[in-house]
């Protein structure tokens, strides 16, 4: 069965290729000339996994998962949330987004947060979801190299490490994305067919 990966993210397209059962045919957007960039219009991180799940078996007839991630941030009443990777502005800017989190909260004793990764699987005209989550807490100021976003700032509950300095392996074991990933695979190894 051939199904999209609707990203165009190379390396996390690999990790979960490695996953799936050998009768699945995972190809990206880039494999089916899909270079548009689907607009991420929903109030909520489902319903734009399902925008562009949707907009891949609308346009391409093939079956697809997309997902899509956010910080949640307690004090800040669930911001930056749906707007993570725009918080500090259209630029998309890892480092703006982190300065502005981390000014937001000056001062702020709660400083609890969370990661969620939301999943739509559209398989066999149905659409199934997944979810991810991971708890910590935003630290007050940058620490580590690895990882993306907003990695350096965020210390998952039960390390004294933020999420740029555990060891990649690690961060994919306890992560939102990771959980939500070992869900849909678990899926797929349970219900797809040839
Ligand atoms: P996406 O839906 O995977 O593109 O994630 C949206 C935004 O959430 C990204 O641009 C990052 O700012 C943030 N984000 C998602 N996953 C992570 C992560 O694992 N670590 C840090 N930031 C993340």
């Amino acid at each position: 069965m051939k199904l999209v990966f609707a990203t165009h993210n190379q390396n996390k397209f690999n990790e979960v290729k490695a996953l799936l059962p050998s009768h699945i045919e995972l190809v990206s957007l880039t494999d089916i000339g899909c270079h548009d960039e689907i607009p991420e219009t929903a109030e909520t991180l489902k319903g734009n996994a399902k925008i562009k799940a949707d907009y891949v078996t609308r346009t391409y007839g093939l079956n697809c998962f997309a997902d899509d991630t956010g910080l949640i941030v307690d004090a800040l009443n669930g911001a930056p949330g749906v707007y993570s990777a725009r918080y500090a502005g259209e630029q998309k800017n890892a480092q703006d987004n982190m300065n502005k989190l981390l000014s937001e909260l000056k001062g702020v004793e709660n400083r609890s947060a969370r990661f969620q990764t939301s999943i739509a699987l559209n398989i066999d005209r149905e659409t199934i979801y997944f979810e991810g989550f991971v708890e910590g807490k935003i630290t007050t100021s940058k620490s580590g190299e690895q990882g993306f976003g907003y990695d350096p700032i965020f210390q998952p509950e039960g390390y004294q490490k933020t999420f740029a300095e555990l060891p990649l392996k690690v961060k994919n074991l306890i992560s939102h994305r990771g959980k939500a990933i070992q869900k849909l695979v678990t899926y797929l190894h349970q219900n797809s067919t040839k």
